[in-house]
């Protein structure tokens, strides 16, 4: 069980470059863009705006670089509720990027440019020692270097911080790694990738999930987009579907729920109502276009579930 209290995020920050079209350029093609935006995001600092907004008590590790943006930024953030004091500005580097097309059909292809997220090193993570160590749990992605994920993740365990991990993008992950983690949350994609289990029902979700237990981790939390989640803790498994809305456009719906689940838990919810009241953030901001600008605040969610 989570202590309740505070919430560390540790994660990247982005400006997203949106860019919406009739369809892919293929390699050598130039296509003319429908609509442009740029929105900030970032899985950390998506998941630390939901966490924000749903009303966590919440600090934010994380790197811009010295530039406009970065400022811009931290600015935003703090309108969010987030304590940005753990956000550094790094000298001589660009706050992070991502270039984002959006075809006819609502797909996205994402390339991404780390620039200062690359910069938050385990030296960088040792001086939020107290930061993490003050919270109840830690909340972290793979945006950030693996490294340093390690290194939060080892400081976490010394101070009984319970560290919630999103592994995403997808990647595999070190035994040394998964065995800190006290809440897995892959998608379908990033399950595989870290167990080699295919996962396309409820039955790949179980055998996913048992993989994940055998490493050492508690509670495994499986998002299957539309048809909800599995959940496996205690030596059980469930399906817990989502809610039924009409989708604009997923981006960030990963990043709300997780930010919106661990909220929950910091409060005291019990864990099954804790995914119904992330399922009701993630689904909000499903109907809505863009990263940061789709997630809902406490209002909206609670409104959402009366
Ligand atoms: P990711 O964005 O990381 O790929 P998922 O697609 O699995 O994550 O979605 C995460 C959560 O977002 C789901 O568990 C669900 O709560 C919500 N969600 C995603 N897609 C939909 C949808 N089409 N309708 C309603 N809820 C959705």
């Amino acid at each position: 069980m989570i202590k309740t209290g505070k919430l560390a995020v540790l994660g990247s920050i982005n400006a997203d470059h949106i860019l919406n079209l009739a369809h892919f350029p293929r390699p050598g093609e130039t296509v003319i863009g429908k609509q442009y935006q740029i929105a900030f995001g970032g899985k950390g600092a998506n998941q630390a705006v939901a966490a924000g907004r749903a009303g966590a008590d919440i600090a934010f590790i994380a790197c811009v670089g010295e530039d406009d943006t970065g400022e811009r930024v931290r600015q935003q953030l703090a309108v969010d509720r987030i304590d940005v004091a753990p956000v550094a500005v790094v000298p001589a580097m660009a706050t992070g990027v991502a270039m984002i097309f959006v075809n006819g059909e609502g797909e996205n292809v994402i390339g991404i440019y780390a620039g200062a997220n690359a910069a938050l090193t385990p030296q960088r993570v040792e001086q939020h020692q107290q930061v993490i160590g003050e919270a109840s749990a830690l909340l972290m992605q793979l945006e950030s270097p693996l490294e340093s994920v390690l290194a939060a993740a080892q400081i976490a365990r010394q101070h009984d911080t319970h560290v919630i991990l999103n592994p995403a993008p997808a990647a595999a992950l070190s035994d040394e790694l998964l065995s800190l983690i006290d809440i897995i949350t892959p998608n379908e994609t990033e399950a595989e990738i870290l167990t080699g289990i295919p996962v396309k029902n409820d039955d790949d979700a179980a055998r996913a999930a048992s993989w994940l237990h055998n490493k050492g981790i508690a509670t495994v939390l499986i998002t299957l987009g539309s048809r909800g989640v599995w959940l496996s803790e205690q030596g059980q498994g469930q399906r817990i579907a989502g809610f039924r809305v009409t989708a604009v456009d997923t981006i960030a719906a990963g990043d709300t729920f997780n930010g919106a689940l661990i909220t929950a838990l910091l409060e005291g919810q019990p864990m099954t109502q804790a995914v119904r009241f992330a399922h009701a953030a993630a689904a909000i901001a499903v109907t809505r276009a863009g990263a940061q600008p789709s997630v809902p605040w406490r209002e909206e969610i609670d409104h959402f579930l009366a």
